[in-house]
């Protein structure tokens, strides 16, 4: 198995002939010139197994072990082992070729080459323009529906862009824990910080002391209506970016309506936070039947508190009105 970056060919053009020869995974460092014509008769039963096959014997080539085999499908040459042909199916590596093709399409990436330290994984150009590896039998679980296609880079831009936008600078990932980044926080000071802490803009330096808390906020009151329940829910929060909050945070599955009927913001979170805090507490005290209770949250929503029951919806409302309003202005 050749190893490092250059990935062997799936075929070579013969010197002599011209003609494109596949060679199998095995084969594939065999450089061209030894894919020679090798003389000798071919016995009448190895046709008769070819064909049984689904090949015909095209000629002998490079030594008495190798045949060249023309496959009945596509008409590609492949070079196989007489003993493979014997003994096993043989793989027209054309066929092969053709099928990952199809594969990476149907799966919406386009097929660059195999990847040489891997034979199960393939480089792949993804629709956004980027060079990715993945396992071909991810590519069948994508085509399958059971797995969505996201790219690794992209990925990192956005959390990269998403760290500047509050001063921080991406350094490189936390060796130690995937689900953590290191970063520069315009200071200068260096810090390690989860990834979903930044994304959310919860972040504190360590350096210079500046607070997320310190960063604009905003109070929000949702209308959350599941396809099979008779009525909505009400979730009041508080959050750096309410619009984005709202679907991922909550964890919320597609099929969820999301109206937002109050959205105030505040110059920081922490204000924010206490208004937020002081609200529930009242909601909780004057209609603690209205409260939904945590296992009911379960499997629906990301939350274990901070949800209503609309029947005093406009209680609700009134209630936001007057105390979220009065602390904004
Ligand atoms: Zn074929
Ligand atoms: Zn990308
Ligand atoms: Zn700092």
């Amino acid at each position: 198995m050749p190893k490092g970056n250059t990935p062997a060919p799936d075929y070579v053009i013969l010197p002599e002939s011209g003609l494109r020869l596949y060679l199998p995974r095995g084969s594939n460092h065999v450089p061209a010139e030894v894919w020679v014509p090798y003389p000798g008769p071919i016995p009448k039963d190895w046709h008769a197994i070819a064909e049984a096959k689904g090949f015909a014997i095209h000629s002998r080539i490079r030594d008495k072990f190798h045949l060249c085999l023309q496959c009945q499908t596509c008409g590609a040459l492949t070079a196989q082992k007489v003993f493979t042909l014997r003994t096993a199916q043989p793989a027209c590596v054309a066929c092969q070729c053709q099928a990952r093709e199809d594969l990476a399409q149907a799966a919406g990436l386009s097929f660059l080459h195999r990847d040489p330290s891997n034979r199960h994984y393939g480089i792949f150009r993804a629709p956004c323009g980027h060079k990715i590896s993945r396992q071909f039998a991810f590519l069948e679980r994508i085509t399958a529906g059971e797995v969505a296609h996201r790219c690794e880079y992209c990925l990192e831009d956005r959390d990269r862009a998403e760290a500047q936008s509050i001063g921080w600078n991406l350094l490189c990932r936390d060796p130690d824990d995937a689900n953590y980044r290191i970063y520069q926080h315009s200071c200068g000071h260096v810090q390690r910080v989860a990834r979903t802490n930044m994304h959310w803009g919860q972040v504190d330096c360590a350096g210079c002391g500046q607070s997320w808390t310190s960063r604009p906020s905003n109070i929000y009151l949702l209308q959350l209506t599941w396809p099979d329940q008779d009525q909505p829910w009400i979730k009041l929060g508080f959050s750096n970016h309410p619009e984005k909050r709202f679907r991922h945070q909550l964890g919320l599955a597609e099929d969820v309506d999301v109206d937002l009927l109050r959205n105030v913001p505040f110059e920081t979170g922490h204000e924010a936070c206490c208004v937020e805090k002081k609200l529930h507490a009242t909601l909780r005290e004057a209609h603690p039947d209205q409260v939904v209770p945590r296992p009911e949250l379960e499997d629906r929503i990301n939350v274990v508190s901070e949800v209503y029951r609309p029947d005093r919806l406009q209680t609700i409302l009134t209630l936001f009105d007057r105390v979220v309003t009065k602390e904004a202005s």
